[in-house]
């Protein structure tokens, strides 16, 4: 496979940009080689620079549900454009789109729009700390909320792959309010609030896309619930990867515990920046303007990404195509255990609607430190071969792979034949 002009690209970029990317997952650096510079994506396709083609599982990280360039998003994208790019002034849009979230997550009153994840699970916390008037808040290890100060402690993907749990200019003053639980154990959160009684909220992804794909036990999710109704916390689900990508449908099991406040991103932009976080009226009414909660941004719901919002949001909701994902997705995955199971590889597999993800490891990965057991090395020259087959995964062991719209059994043939390919190459 030729890749000489990304490789060039990623030496230029290298000097004008910190490692030549602008988000350090993209880097490659977990799968010690270097970036595909991409020149366009076409349904389930995505094309790099030197006109080599993939099935693409990354989809911009999970935005991506109807597949590239979807007819309907672009029209209404282009649409929006001339009428300018944006007024810092409300517009119609926005109340559209924010009918068509809270109509599924029924739970919440309002919602309030921002432009990335990292910006709404932060303001999700504050909101929780301004409710309550308490300061601590538990996360878990393995997972991620973006990269705010108080969330950068043993978070999962590109922290996590990077070995560094923390980061470097995180005062230690900043994270002495975050409580590190361990995801599944309830235990582990007891502990935080025998440890503390001024724990404001638990943020938790209720299927974690960051540590690979682990879901929470639903029992789990549901003591949740009851340890912060016992204690007077909040409890954030963290749904900016799995929200639209799990499911629509209110008898899902992964709506089975209401949480009080949810964040959302990804699929909501449909590829545009766009996050929200939503609560009950008498707690998202504590924001600013009406409140004294402030929470603020320029770029904030803007019309052209909220038109993207808009048509991905809408066509997903006529289309529930969820069944029909993760029949895609379990086919791909059990094909891949019967594959690495003929070689004597030890594979763990999860899928959860359009999500999923598998581990080189011969036990069940249940959380963050479970992950320990899986071989990383050898994912690398798995990650390596699929390239070469044609297959484009996530560049680390620690993310999900995504099903989209235009995917069909023809897609998932191709990747199992890639699959089996790319263990027979590895094990000669
Ligand atoms: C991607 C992600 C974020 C951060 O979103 P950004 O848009 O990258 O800031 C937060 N939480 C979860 C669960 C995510 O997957």
């Amino acid at each position: 496979m030729n890749i000489k002009k990304s490789e060039i690209a990623f030496e230029e970029a290298k000097n004008l940009i910190p490692g030549g990317v602008n988000s350090p997952v993209r880097s490659f650096n977990a799968v010690k080689s270097s970036p595909l510079f991409i020149s366009k994506g076409e349904g389930s396709f995505i094309y790099d620079i030197d006109d080599n083609k993939y099935i693409d599982y990354v989809q911009s990280w999970g935005p991506m549900i109807l597949g590239h360039s979807d007819k309907d998003v672009e029209k209404a994208t282009i649409g929006a454009i001339k009428n300018s790019f944006g007024f810092g002034a409300p517009t119609l849009i926005e109340n559209e789109l924010a009918k068509e979230i809270l109509e599924v997550y029924s739970f919440a009153d309002k919602i309030r729009f921002v432009s990335s994840g990292t910006e709404a699970t932060m303001s999700a916390i504050r909101l929780a700390r301004g409710y309550t008037h308490k300061n601590d808040i538990i996360k878990f290890k393995g997972c991620y909320h973006g990269h705010s100060d108080a969330l950068l402690v043993e978070a999962g993907s590109g922290a996590a792959t990077f070995g560094k749990p923390s980061s470097l200019g995180v005062p230690e003053d900043f994270t002495k309010h975050t409580l590190l639980a361990e995801y599944n154990d309830i235990s582990s959160v007891q502990k935080c609030f025998e440890d503390s009684d001024d724990i404001a909220c638990i943020i938790i992804e209720p299927v974690a896309g960051n540590m690979g794909l682990v879901p929470a036990d639903l029992e789990f999710l549901k003591n949740l619930r009851e340890i912060c109704d016992k204690n007077n916390a909040l409890l954030i689900f963290d749904e900016v990867m799995s929200g639209f990508r799990v499911s629509i449908d209110k008898e899902n099991p992964y709506f089975a515990t209401t949480p009080d406040i949810v964040t959302l991103g990804k699929v909501i932009g449909g590829g545009l920046p766009v996050g929200a976080f939503m609560a009950k009226a008498n707690i998202i009414n504590l924001l600013s303007p009406d409140g004294g909660i402030y929470q603020a941004g320029t770029l904030s719901g803007n019309p052209i990404a909220m038109n993207a919002g808009y048509a991905t949001i809408k066509k997903i909701k006529e289309l529930n195509p969820y069944e029909r994902f993760s029949t895609l997705a379990n086919k791909l995955m059990d094909g891949f255990s019967e594959i690495a199971n003929n070689h004597n590889i030890g594979l763990q597999t999860n899928v959860r609607g359009s999500m999923f993800g598998f581990f080189f490891s011969d036990e069940e990965i249940k959380n963050f430190n479970d992950t320990n057991k899986m071989d990383k090395e050898f994912f690398s020259k798995f990650h390596y071969e699929m390239l070469q087959n044609g297959v484009y995964l996530a560049c680390s062991a620690y993310e999900s792979g995504f099903i989209c719209n235009t995917m069909n059994e023809e897609t998932v043939n191709e990747t199992l034949g890639a699959i089996e390919k790319s263990i027979k190459a590895i094990k000669l």
